[in-house]
């Protein structure tokens, strides 16, 4: 905690590159929990591609909703809420997440870059253009249900999530913007990402390579730390806020 705190002090711009674990203490599950209920026998990566959307469109339509649902419902942790924090406190800070929910804008965040895409758009499966959904179309029981999707205003054709699904190229304008970030970064802290869904689990070793200090936060060691790696084995939610303390940024932070 003491070399990350001296590692901050030298440096003037951080860039925090979130995974799920970071959203794992307001309730949404990773991609390593179990799935209750409906959802019980499905594995959620086999739910996010375009082969399953086109195999069963309500499964996935509903599985979405669901997620979104729940999204709607949770809130944002004290993980989430330091980050800004860190800009209160002198530092030029930017968000690249891996998450699709909004926990972070939510916490304060600007100008969040989702290189996965967000929860919260629609965009039709044929024509790509963006599909606005009604508060009736955003229905969803608690337990979750299978619905028809939705259908695009200019082609007719189905309203997908506007999430990037496994296979599929990132949108290139967030891309551009997390690669430019990184390389220009001090310090780039990564927080609850396992590092296994590439290319955005490259972004570590991207910011490593461009000459910034990486600060790993996670409730397990990740992989190989170097010696501009620092580890802070912990929840996303008690460790933010000693850092924040450590560097002096003000009172503890709690959801
Ligand atoms: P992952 O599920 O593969 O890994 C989660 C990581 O977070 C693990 O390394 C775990 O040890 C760590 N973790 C769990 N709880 C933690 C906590 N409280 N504090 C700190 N670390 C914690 O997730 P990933 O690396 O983000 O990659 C998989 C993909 O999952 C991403 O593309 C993302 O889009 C998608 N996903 C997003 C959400 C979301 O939007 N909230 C939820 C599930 C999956």
């Amino acid at each position: 905690m003491q070399r990350a705190a001296d590692v901050l002090r030298r440096s003037k711009t951080i860039v925090f590159f979130s995974g799920a674990g970071i959203s794992a203490e307001s309730g949404i599950p990773t991609f390593r929990d179990k799935l209750t209920g409906l959802w019980a026998k499905h594995d959620p990566q086999r739910l996010e591609t375009a082969d399953a959307f086109r195999d069963n469109p309500a499964l996935v339509w509903g599985w979405y909703l669901w997620r979104r649902h729940q999204v709607s419902g949770a809130k944002p942790n004290a993980a989430h809420l330091c980050i800004p924090r860190f800009q209160d406190a002198g530092w030029e800070v930017s968000v690249i997440t891996q998450n699709i929910d909004d926990l972070h804008e939510r916490a304060g965040s600007l100008d969040v870059v989702h290189v996965h895409g967000s929860l919260m758009g629609a965009k039709c499966f044929a024509c790509h253009r963006p599909g606005e959904l009604t508060p009736d179309q955003l229905r969803v029981s608690e337990e979750g249900q299978w619905i028809e999707p939705p259908r695009c205003e200019h082609c007719n054709e189905r309203l997908r999530p506007g999430v990037v699904w496994f296979k599929e190229k990132m949108p290139e304008d967030a891309w551009r913007s997390a690669v430019r970030l990184v390389r220009d970064c001090d310090v780039l802290i990564s927080v609850g990402t396992s590092g296994v869904v590439m290319p955005a689990a490259g972004i570590p070793e991207m910011a490593l390579a461009a000459g910034a200090a990486v600060i790993h936060v996670n409730l397990e060691e990740v992989g190989w730390v170097g010696a501009d790696e620092i580890m802070l084995k912990g929840s996303a939610g008690v460790v933010l806020p000693e850092l924040l303390l450590a560097v002096g940024g003000g009172d503890n932070v709690t959801a």
